[in-house]
């Protein structure tokens, strides 16, 4: 009941929303500016980037559901549109929507409106094991970590259990487990769903952050930014004085892709 939980717990929160910057500001002096998307939902295409404007930057961060089934087809369109964006890196985490990366589903057959054989195939034509190597143009982070000119980025795909897509763990216990993959070291957390109390509230007003999320980052690692979407109608910043909270889902609740990515600038650490 993350609802109840957060009633409880936020008697004791710091809580503030922050106004996202500019996205034409200039980058700061000796910074790395970050541009951050999620669920854009096979929205994301070459032909029409016009329609939605993704500032420059030095690397992209992606939080999850950039597809609607994570079919081949919508995987290298994205990946397409990945290959037209002038960010050094892009970095790329999957969501509940990404079916053919949970390898719990690809085991059983049509679980994605293709059957597996049909994948399979496709994939061999292009002497490939796995779907991920269809992100040609991406770090794709699972459960693991990349260092970028010394920052830390961790990317983990689980969410709290909802309709049984991709990803998905019960609360509690079992996803509070892949929680404690992340190591302490991180700067800049990704994850596909938000922590409960921010960034988490659907339209029916109720909180279904993850509280187990919330205490591994208030509590252990202690990111200085922790990316997410998931929760379509909980796009905007917030803090609890210490972690950045970003929701950055860039399409609405009625898949419309029109929320503005978000930026943030990281000071290079010394000597990068
Ligand atoms: P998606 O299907 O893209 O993962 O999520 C789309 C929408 O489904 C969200 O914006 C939210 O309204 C709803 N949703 C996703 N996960 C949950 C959940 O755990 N609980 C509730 N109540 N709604 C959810
Ligand atoms: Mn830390
Ligand atoms: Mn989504
Ligand atoms: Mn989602």
């Amino acid at each position: 009941m993350p609802s109840r939980a957060w009633r409880r717990m936020s008697e004791k929160q710091t809580f503030k929303t922050v106004a996202p910057l500019n996205i034409h500001s200039p980058v700061k002096p000796d910074c790395l500016r970050f541009v951050c998307l999620s669920d854009t939902h096979s929205k994301l295409h070459v032909d029409d980037m016009s329609k939605f404007y993704v500032p420059p930057g030095d690397i992209l961060l992606h939080a999850g559901d950039f597809t609607m089934k994570g079919r081949p087809l919508e995987i290298e369109r994205f990946n397409e549109a990945l290959g037209k964006l002038p960010h050094k890196k892009k970095i790329v985490i999957a969501g509940n929507h990404e079916l053919s990366f949970d390898d719990s589903l690809f085991t059983e057959t049509n679980c994605f409106g293709e059957s597996i054989g049909t994948v399979e195939r496709y994939l061999k034509t292009k002497g490939l094991k796995s779907v991920r190597g269809l992100l040609t143009n991406a770090i794709y982070l699972q459960d693991s970590m990349v260092t970028v000119c010394g920052i830390n980025i961790y990317g983990s795909p689980w969410q709290p259990r909802f309709c049984d897509w991709a990803f998905n763990v019960i609360r509690g216990e079992e996803i509070l487990q892949k929680w404690n993959w992340i190591p302490e070291n991180v700067d800049i957390l990704i994850t596909h769903g938000p922590p409960v109390g921010h960034g988490d509230v659907t339209k029916a007003g109720i909180n279904v952050g993850c509280v187990e999320l919330l205490n591994t980052v208030q509590k252990r690692v202690k990111p200085k930014y922790h990316l997410f979407g998931h929760i379509h109608e909980g796009y905007g910043l917030t803090t609890d004085g210490e972690t950045l909270f970003i929701n950055a889902s860039s399409c609405t609740k009625g898949y419309k892709l029109c929320n503005p990515p978000i930026i943030f600038d990281v000071p290079l650490p010394p000597g990068q």
